[in-house]
Parts: structure tokens; C-alpha cells; sequence
């Protein structure tokens, strides 16, 4: 009997529970991987995610072919691709990682129609999430909406245990393995200079690196300079690492972390329930956004003149990766003070970023824009303050935007504030939003300044 064990966001062999299920119940194990064409063409492709999927396939093999197997790769359309190989080597299962956002699902239920007419069995395990998505839920509702309540159930949760890589994956040696992809295969363009090394034997290394930095103590997860996140997003995204693995590591050096896993766990049960969330309000407020594509530009490209919004902008291009507090200011800074549209936003992270993820990148945008599960939605945070107390030294901004490297401590915050003489010096632009009135040029609404 054989089974084919279809990866998509699962790259790993440690903690995988579909394929030790299968090296478990079936003769022989066929793992396939389809570099699905409907992905690689839709917008936004991001050539760093690209690169990352490119490294992290080529660790798969080499893993499976450790454990006495291969890593079948096809290329085209996911369900006729592995119907394909089903056929090819006799297989009476395919068994897949069940994921949460809209296409994920559509695919499971392609896949199911598909291979129910052709007599196969297709069937869904664990290992996106800590907690399954569906798994909680609240009473008269099929999901969580707030997150402090789904975190009380979610800590309450009896997690299933961690599935060691299989010693053996017994594998059919009749099948052609086929060429791995180079990133440019899968999506050409420009990527960032400086890029984290793809595949779970890299993530394994920065999981116990993480761990290893937290047992230290000290962290201050909001501490722009600082930069003491684990940095471990871009391996949860692709399934390099599982997150019930993470958390298990984390539980007794660093409950912060687990927390931030149970975020994850959230915006992943929301998306499950809500699959419109990369493009449609969670929450419509009837925002009248406006279309400003300057604005937008200079944003994009780090260049709006509020230093530690570009510092962000910038970061994200240069590593395909922003920190979360940067996150957090960038994005309000587009939807709350520029006023432009989230899915902008959502669209340009989706691009640069090497985690870009359905759930966690529109499930972020929403909260900060007010029309998802923030509790406050018209929170607005106030870049200058953010700055003073996330970056008080300005290490930051100085690391990332160069014109300003030469402006001395918290001052680099505030350049309109320098001197005549030593601002006309310096090659940065003037704000886009003048800190205390409207946008400059165009007689848009003005600014919202908070007190966060
Ligand atoms: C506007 C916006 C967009 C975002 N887009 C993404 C995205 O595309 N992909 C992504 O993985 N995260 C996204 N986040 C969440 C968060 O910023 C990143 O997960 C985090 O910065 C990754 O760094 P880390 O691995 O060092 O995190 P840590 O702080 O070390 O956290 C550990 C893990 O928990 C998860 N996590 C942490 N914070 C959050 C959060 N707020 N929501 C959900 N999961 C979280 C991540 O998987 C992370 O790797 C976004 C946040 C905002 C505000």
C-alpha cells in the first residue's frame, strides 16, 4: 500500500505528523511537493519568499534522502500534479496538512472532489498551528473574535504531543524525483540583499540560537535597536519549524514567545472562518480611504520623512523582514495618518516579506487599520512617541536610513526640529505629514495623533 504525502507549508521532518502517520500505516511513502503555478503567479509574488522555499526544498530532500527516501518535486497545477503521481505509483491515499486560508481550503476541497472520483483517500492532519484552527471555539460562535478570550481557552488546550522525524521513510524508487527549482524558477525579480537561509536545518539552528539568547533573560520584545524577537517567523511560515515544537521549547525560557504563538494560532482561526481577510474589512467601517500614490511611493520606499517609518520601509526591503513594533507603526502611519487603504499596505509587505503570510500579514493590517479584531480600532499611534520610547537612542533609525546617520541620539527623530544649517545638510526628505498640521500639497483630512 502506498500512500503520497503532499507538503505544502509543512517543509520539515521533525514534529510532521502526516508523514510519520504515513511511514506508520503504509508500506511506502511517496513525499511530493508541487511548485503550484496558480501560487507563483498571483499577486503579490515575492522573489524573497521565492529564495527561502528554493533553500528550504533542497534541506527537505537532502533530509529525506538521509531517512532513505526522496522529495518528488512537480511542477503546474497542485490537484492534476499529484493526481498524476498518485496514478504513476499506484498510491490509495494522498495525506496532507490541513491550512486555513481561502485557497488552502479550496484546494482540500478540489483535492477531494477530485480524488474521490478517482477512488483515493485523502485525509488531513495537524501541524500549522499549536492548537488546530476549529479546534476552540466560543459558545454561539465557530470562532474566536477577541483575542484575550481565545487565549484563556487556548492556554486551557491539551496540545498533542511532538512527533519525532520518522527513523525511516520506506520510499517507492521507481518514481522520478525531477529537478529541485531555483528561486528564479519560482518567482524571478528583485529580492533583498540581506536574506535569512532557508529550510528546517536552518531553523532548527535559530530555534536553539533563540532559545539559547532567551535563557539569558533581559528581552525587551518592543526594543527597535535591540532586535531580541526570535526572528523565527519566516520558518513558521513555510513550516520549516512546527509551532507546537517552538512553543514546547519556549514554555519554561520564555512565555512571551508562546504568547505570540497563540497570536499566531488566533489570526490563523480567523482566517480559517473568514477567508476573505486579505481582501475584504473582518469588520466594514465604511473607511473612505484615499488614493494618494505619492504618498503611497514615498511610503513604500522609506522616504516619507518621518524617520522611523522609513527606518521600518527600509528594513523590510533590505531583509525582508520588518520588527513587529515597526510593523506597527508603518502600518498605522499608512492607514490611520496617510489614510490609505490597508490592502495597499498588506499588498507591499506581501511582496518584501520572506514571512509573508495570509493569516498573520491581513490579520495585522486589519488590526492596525481598525477594521479587524483590534478592541480599539481607532487606535492611532503616534510615530514621534513610538519612536522616543522604542528607539530612545535612535539606533534604529540611524542603522537604516544612512542620511540621517550622522544626527546624534533622539534627535535623529525629529530632523525638521535641527538647525537651519545642519538640516539643510542633510540628504532626507521633509516630512510628508507635517508633524503638526496636514499633509503637505493636497488638502487631505489632517493627521491623527494619539497618545500611544
Ligand atoms: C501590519 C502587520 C503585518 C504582519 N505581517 C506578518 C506576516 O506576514 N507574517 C508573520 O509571520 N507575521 C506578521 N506579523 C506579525 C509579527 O510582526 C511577526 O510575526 C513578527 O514580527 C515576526 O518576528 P519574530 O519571529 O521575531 O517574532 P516573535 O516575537 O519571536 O514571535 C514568535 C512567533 O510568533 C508569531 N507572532 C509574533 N507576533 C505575532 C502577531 N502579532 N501576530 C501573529 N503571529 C505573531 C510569529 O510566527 C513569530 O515568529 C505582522 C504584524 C503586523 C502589525
Amino acid at each position: 500500500m502506498t500512500v503520497v504525502v503532499l507538503f505544502t507549508r509543512d517543509l520539515r521532518v521533525y514534529d510532521q505528523p502526516v508523514l510519520s502517520r504515513a511511514c506508520r500505516e503504509y508500506q511506502s511513502v511517496v513525499p511530493l511537493f508541487v511548485v503550484d503555478e496558480r501560487i507563483r503567479r498571483s499577486a503579490p509574488a515575492s522573489p524573497n519568499r521565492a529564495e527561502f522555499l528554493a533553500a528550504a526544498l533542497a534541506d527537505l530532500r537532502s533530509s529525506l534522502r538521509t531517512l532513505g527516501a526522496d522529495l518528488v518535486i512537480r511542477r503546474g497545477d497542485v490537484i492534476a500534479e499529484t493526481l498524476r503521481v498518485v496514478a504513476a505509483v499506484g498510491a490509495s491515499a494522498v495525506f496532507v496538512t490541513a491550512d486555513v486560508s481561502g485557497y488552502a481550503q479550496a484546494r482540500a476541497r478540489l483535492l477531494l472532489r477530485e480524488s474521490a472520483q478517482a477512488g483515493i483517500r485523502v485525509e488531513f492532519g495537524p501541524g500549522v498551528t499549536v492548537v488546530p484552527a476549529g479546534e476552540l471555539t466560543p459558545a454561539g460562535g465557530d470562532h474566536y473574535r477577541v483575542f484575550t478570550p481565545y487565549f484563556r481557552a487556548w492556554q486551557q488546550t491539551r496540545w498533542r504531543h511532538v512527533v519525532p522525524a520518522p527513523p525511516r521513510v520506506p520510499f517507492r524508487q521507481d518514481v522520478e524525483a525531477g529537478p529541485l527549482p531555483a528561486a528564479d524558477d519560482i518567482v524571478a525579480g528583485q529580492r533583498s540583499p540581506v536574506l535569512p537561509e532557508g529550510g528546517e536545518s536552518a531553523g532548527l539552528r535559530a530555534l536553539e540560537k533563540a532559545v539559547r539568547v532567551a535563557r539569558l533573560g533581559g528581552q525587551d520584545r518592543d526594543d527597535l535597536a535591540a532586535d531580541q524577537t526570535t526572528r523565527l517567523s519566516p520558518y513558521l511560515h513555510f513550516g520549516c519549524l512546527s509551532a507546537l515544537h517552538v512553543a514546547r521549547r519556549f514554555e519554561n525560557v520564555d512565555p512571551d514567545v508562546v504568547r505570540q504563538l497563540a497570536w499566531r494560532d488566533f489570526m490563523h482561526q480567523v482566517t480559517m472562518a473568514f477567508p476573505d481577510m486579505p481582501t475584504h474589512d473582518y469588520r466594514p467601517r465604511d473607511i473612505a480611504w484615499r488614493d494618494d500614490s505619492d504618498a503611497l511611493t514615498a511610503w513604500q520606499e522609506g522616504r516619507t520623512g518621518m524617520p522611523i517609518v522609513d527606518a521600518g520601509m527600509r528594513q523590510l526591503l533590505a531583509e525582508g523582514w520588518m520588527h513587529n513594533r515597526a510593523r506597527l507603526i508603518t502600518a498605522s502611519f499608512l492607514t490611520k495618518t496617510l489614510r490609505v487603504d490597508w490592502r495597499h499596505g498588506a499588498a507591499h509587505f506581501a511582496r518584501w516579506l520572506v514571512d509573508g503570510d495570509i493569516a498573520n500579514n491581513a490579520g495585522g493590517w486589519q488590526w492596525m487599520a481598525g477594521t479587524g479584531n483590534d478592541t480599539r480600532p481607532n487606535r492611532v499611534l503616534n510615530p514621534i512617541r513610538q519612536a522616543r520610547r522604542f528607539d530612545p537612542t535612535g539606533v534604529y533609525v540611524r542603522r537604516y536610513v544612512p542620511e540621517l546617520a550622522d544626527v546624534a541620539g533622539a534627535d535623529v527623530h525629529e530632523p525638521w526640529r535641527l538647525p537651519e544649517r545642519s538640516r539643510a545638510r542633510l540628504e532626507y526628505p521633509p516630512p510628508l505629514i507635517e508633524p503638526a498640521g496636514a499633509p503637505r500639497g493636497h488638502s487631505a483630512q489632517p493627521p491623527l495623533w494619539s497618545a500611544e
